[in-house]
C-alpha cells in the first residue's frame, strides 16, 4: 500500500512500524465549591512550576545533543507558561466558573489553538501545536502521570503517531527510531524542523496513517517525497535499501562540503547563497552551508498579521539575519514584492484582471512612498551591522530605478539629520525579472551595483505563461533558448560594466542549469538552503573552462528538452547527485 503525506525530513527509513496509541486523558469538568478555588489555583500553579522545571531539563539536554537553536523551542514553551492569556486565563476561569484546573486549562487551550489554527500564515498556524504541547505537559503533572517513553524500543522502529510534540521529537533516539510518520503537522511544524536537524526521515500530515498500518508491519518511509509504503514486496524493499544506502553516502559526502568554498575543479570560485523568507530561515541557510543570503523575500514579514511591520520591527528582523549569518556575509534584502500572487489583507489592493502584469512590487512601492521609505530606512539602519545589499524587485524601466534611488537618498538624508548610522557604501542592485530590463541590461548596469536574475518571473513574462496556471505550466521553461539568451545578455551586460550578476530564481539551484550558468559566467547562485550542498558538490566536479563551450553549444539548440538532454548527457555527476 502506498500513502502520500508531506515530505518533512529527507532520507529513507526501513523497518517495522510501531503505532503509538495515545492515551489521551479525557478532561472531565468538575464543579468546585467557591471556597476551593484557591486550592485549585495552587494545584495548577504547582503543575506549571513542575512543567517549567521539566522544560529546563529538556532544554539543557536538547542544547547538549542538538544545539542551542533546537533548544530554543523549550524556552518558548517556558514563556508560554508565563503568558497571561494562557495560564493567567486558566486561573481566571477556575475562579470565574468554579471549575477544576484540568477543565479550565483545557478550555483555554482549545480557544487558543482555534485562534492560531485559523491564521493565514502557515508558521503561525502551526504554533497551535506549541499550546497543545505545553498544555499536555501541565495536564500530565495535574494528573500525576509519568511521561511516556519514546526510547524503549528493542530495535529501530518507524514510529506512527497522531502527532509528535516538539518535546517528543527532541527525545527520540536515532538508534531506536529510524523514522516517523504523523497524521497532522506540516513542513514548518517544530517536530518537522527538529526531524530535519536530527536527520530522522519523516513524513507528516498523513491523515489516517495510524489506521493503515499495524505495529510490526514492514514499512518504508521516503521523507524526501512524502511517500510511505506499507508491506512492500521484496523487490521494492531491495530498491529502497539501495536508495537509502546511496542517500546516506551522499549525505556524508555533502557534509564535508559544508564549510568549504564554492570552487570548481579548475579553481574558479563562485558564491552559493540562500533564499530566505524570515529571520528564522537564516539558521537553516547557515547549517546547509550557504555563504550568505542572496534573496531575503521581505514580504513575508508583512504577511500573517493585520498591520504593516514598523521600521523598528524590520530593523530588528534584518539585523537578526546579519547576526545569524555573520557580519561579513552578504545579505541581499529585496524590498517589498507584494501583489501578483502575494496579497496583504490589510493593504486592500484593487482586484485586477492580470495581477502579475499589474500593480505589484516596485510599482506599488513607488506609489506608496510612506511604506517604501519605512522599509528603506530599516534596511539602511541594519546595514550598519552587516554586509547588507539592497535590491529592488520587478524593475522594468530605468526611471523606476532612479525614482527608487531618489527615495533611498531621502532616507539617507533623514538618517544623517538624525545622526543615525548606516553603511554609506551599501551596494544597491535590481532584480532582472522583466524582459524589458533584461534587454536593456547594458543601460541599467551603468546605474546599479549588481543584478540578480529572477527566473521565476523572467520565465513567466518571457514565455507569456502565468506561473500559477497549471494548464500552461509546460511553457514554464527556464531552459528555453530565449530565456538562456536573456540570461547571457544580463550577465554580459553586468560584466562589461564591472558589476556582478547573480540569480535567485529557482533555476539557480537546478543541477541541470548550474553547468550552463557557470559557463555563462554567473557569479552568485541563490537557492533554497537544501540545494546548496548538492550544488557545491556538483561545482567541485565541474571545469569552468569546459562549461563555456558547453553553454555556447546549448545556446545553438532550439528546444528546452534538447538543452537539458545535452547537459545531463555530458555531466554524469548530475544524475548521481539527484537521488
Ligand atoms: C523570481 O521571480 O525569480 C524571484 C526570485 O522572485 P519571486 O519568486 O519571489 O517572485
Ligand atoms: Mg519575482
Amino acid at each position: 500500500m502506498l500513502l502520500q503525506g508531506i515530505a518533512a525530513a529527507s532520507g529513507y527509513a526501513i523497518g517495522q512500524a510501531f503505532v503509538l496509541q495515545e492515551q489521551e486523558a479525557s478532561v472531565e469538568r468538575a464543579d468546585i465549591a467557591p471556597g476551593e478555588a484557591d486550592a485549585e489555583v495552587e494545584r495548577l500553579q504547582n503543575a506549571v512550576a513542575q512543567s517549567k522545571e521539566e522544560l529546563e531539563k529538556i532544554k539543557a539536554s536538547t542544547a547538549a545533543r542538538l544545539g542551542e537553536h533546537e533548544a530554543e523551542i523549550f524556552a518558548t514553551h517556558q514563556l508560554l507558561l508565563e503568558d497571561e492569556e494562557f495560564i493567567g486565563q486558566a486561573i481566571a476561569q477556575i475562579r470565574a466558573m468554579n471549575v477544576n484546573a484540568e477543565y479550565a486549562l483545557h478550555e483555554v487551550t482549545e480557544q487558543l489553538v482555534a485562534i492560531f489554527a485559523g491564521m493565514d500564515d502557515e508558521y503561525l498556524r502551526e504554533r497551535a501545536a506549541d499550546f497543545r504541547d505545553v498544555s499536555k505537559r501541565v495536564q500530565r503533572h495535574l494528573s500525576g502521570a509519568k511521561a511516556a517513553s519514546l526510547t524503549d524500543f528493542a530495535e529501530a522502529v518507524v514510529l506512527f503517531a497522531n502527532d509528535l510534540t516538539p518535546s517528543d521529537t527532541a527525545q527520540l533516539d536515532r538508534s531506536k527510531v529510524a523514522g516517523f510518520v504523523t497524521q497532522i503537522g506540516g513542513r514548518t511544524s517544530h517536530s518537522a524542523i527538529m526531524a530535519r536537524s536530527m536527520e530522522i526521515p519523516a513524513v507528516v500530515g498523513l491523515t489516517d496513517a495510524m489506521h493503515s498500518v499495524k505495529t510490526g508491519q514492514m514499512v518504508i518511509v521516503d521523507g524526501s517525497s512524502g511517500i510511505v509504503l506499507i508491506d512492500p514486496d521484496a523487490e521494492t524493499l531491495a530498491a529502497y535499501r539501495e536508495k537509502k544506502e546511496k542517500f546516506e553516502l551522499r549525505r556524508e559526502e555533502m557534509k564535508q562540503y559544508k564549510d568549504r568554498p564554492s570552487v570548481t575543479a579548475d579553481g574558479h570560485q563562485v558564491e552559493l547563497v540562500a533564499n530566505i523568507g524570515n529571520p528564522q530561515d537564516a539558521l537553516g541557510a547557515r547549517n546547509h552551508g550557504a555563504e550568505g543570503v542572496g534573496l531575503f523575500r521581505t514580504e513575508f514579514l508583512y504577511m500573517g498579521r493585520d498591520n504593516f511591520p514598523s521600521e523598528e520591527e524590520q530593523y530588528h528582523a534584518y539585523t537578526a539575519v546579519c547576526q545569524t549569518m555573520g557580519a561579513e556575509k552578504p545579505i541581499v534584502i529585496r524590498t517589498l514584492d507584494i501583489g501578483g500572487d502575494k496579497e496583504l489583507s490589510y493593504l486592500e489592493l484593487p482586484k485586477e484582471m492580470n495581477p502579475f502584469l499589474g500593480y505589484r512590487a516596485i510599482r506599488l512601492c513607488l506609489d506608496r512612498k510612506d511604506l517604501f521609505k519605512t522599509q528603506l530606512r530599516a534596511i539602511l539602519r541594519a546595514s550598519a551591522h552587516g554586509n547588507i545589499k539592497l535590491m529592488y524587485p520587478m524593475i522594468a524601466t530605468i526611471t523606476e530605478l532612479r525614482a527608487a534611488n531618489e527615495l533611498l537618498a531621502e532616507a539617507r538624508q533623514e538618517l544623517d539629520a538624525e545622526g543615525v548610522a548606516y553603511n554609506r557604501e551599501m551596494e544597491v542592485g535590481i532584480m532582472i525579472e522583466v524582459p524589458a530590463a533584461a534587454i536593456a541590461a547594458d543601460q541599467l548596469a551603468e546605474e546599479v551595483d549588481f543584478f540578480s536574475i529572477g527566473t521565476n518571473d523572467l520565465v513567466q513574462y518571457t514565455m507569456a505563461a502565468d506561473r500559477m496556471n497549471q494548464q500552461v505550466s509546460h511553457l514554464s521553461q527556464p531552459f528555453h533558448p530565449s530565456v538562456l539568451r536573456l540570461i547571457k545578455m544580463v550577465i554580459d551586460a553586468a560584466h562589461s560594466r564591472g558589476k556582478w550578476a547573480g540569480m535567485c530564481g529557482e533555476m539557480a539551484g537546478n543541477l541541470k542549469a548550474i553547468p550552463l550558468l557557470l559557463g555563462l559566467g554567473l557569479d552568485e547562485f541563490s537557492m533554497s538552503a537544501s540545494s546548496v550542498l548538492p550544488a557545491r558538490v556538483l561545482l567541485s566536479r565541474l571545469d569552468r573552462e569546459a562549461m563555456k563551450p558547453l553553454a555556447e553549444e546549448a545556446l545553438r539548440l532550439k528546444t528546452a528538452e534538447e538543452i537539458q538532454y545535452l547537459v545531463v548527457e555530458r555531466i554524469p555527476a548530475i544524475q548521481e547527485l539527484t537521488i
